[in-house]
């Protein structure tokens, strides 16, 4: 049972969007993991073995409960019903509470494929009559990471204390963000520009740095409360 898990298409995705919640989560005693759903293996910077390695590492700078893949192809993700209930038999397996997943609103169609496949499978788990192994299992919330396209966040998550964690795990990811850049999000430019995003939603909280993300669902908030 995890309290919280990010659903990535591609390892370092969890990373960029969630690591400083997942780091502040952790520090807080919560169980926390990241499936990845791909091994990136048509990237174009990085040898799978290099990769591997990055994801050994940034798991263990996070002090993540769980790290796991479920090899699904990079670059075929789709919302098709093997795929559904490749996830759904995870959830089941891993029962979180809270369940991250990319935003659907992005360039890269993996991300997209991957955020209609955590909404289906969120919901294929908790059925009792579908064709899956495993207990029925309800997670109580899903959220959605932000990616390479503008968005407006439902709510923000205070890390300030983490984001020297949440940029290390990041740039674990020698492969991607050392050296050359490949494209906007691959490379050192890349890794500054979310860490502006995290500084630009925290100068609205009047904290350093934190960290978006929208719900489908509105939020519970208490104007009064600081929590
Ligand atoms: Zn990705």
């Amino acid at each position: 049972m995890l309290d919280l898990l990010v659903v990535a298409p591609h390892p370092d995705d969890g990373e960029l969007g969630c690591g400083g919640t997942l780091a502040r989560a952790k520090a807080e005693g919560l169980t926390t993991g990241i499936l990845d759903l791909t091994r990136g293996e048509m990237g174009s910077k990085g040898s799978a073995e290099e990769r591997a390695r990055e994801v050994v590492e940034a798991s263990r700078i996070l002090g993540l409960d769980f790290r796991g893949n479920l090899e699904l192809p990079d670059g075929g993700l789709m919302d098709v019903p093997e795929q559904r209930l490749r996830l759904a038999e995870a959830l089941r397996r891993l029962r979180p509470r809270i369940v991250f997943a990319p935003l659907e609103a992005d360039r890269h169609p993996d991300h997209t494929a991957a955020s209609r496949l955590a909404v289906a499978a969120v919901h294929l788990a908790g059925l009792r009559k579908a064709p899956l192994e495993g207990e029925p299992h309800r997670v109580e919330r899903l959220f959605f990471y932000p990616g390479n396209h503008p968005f407006t966040p439902s709510f923000l998550v205070k890390i300030s204390a983490f984001i020297d964690r949440w940029e290390q795990a990041v740039l674990a990811y020698k492969s991607q963000f050392a050296g050359e850049a490949v494209s906007e999000t691959v490379g050192p430019k890349g890794v500054e520009a979310r860490k502006a995003l995290r500084r630009h939603f925290g100068n609205y909280l009047g904290v350093d740095y934190a960290e978006p993300f929208v719900s489908p669902l509105p939020v519970l908030y208490t104007p009064w409360s600081r929590a």
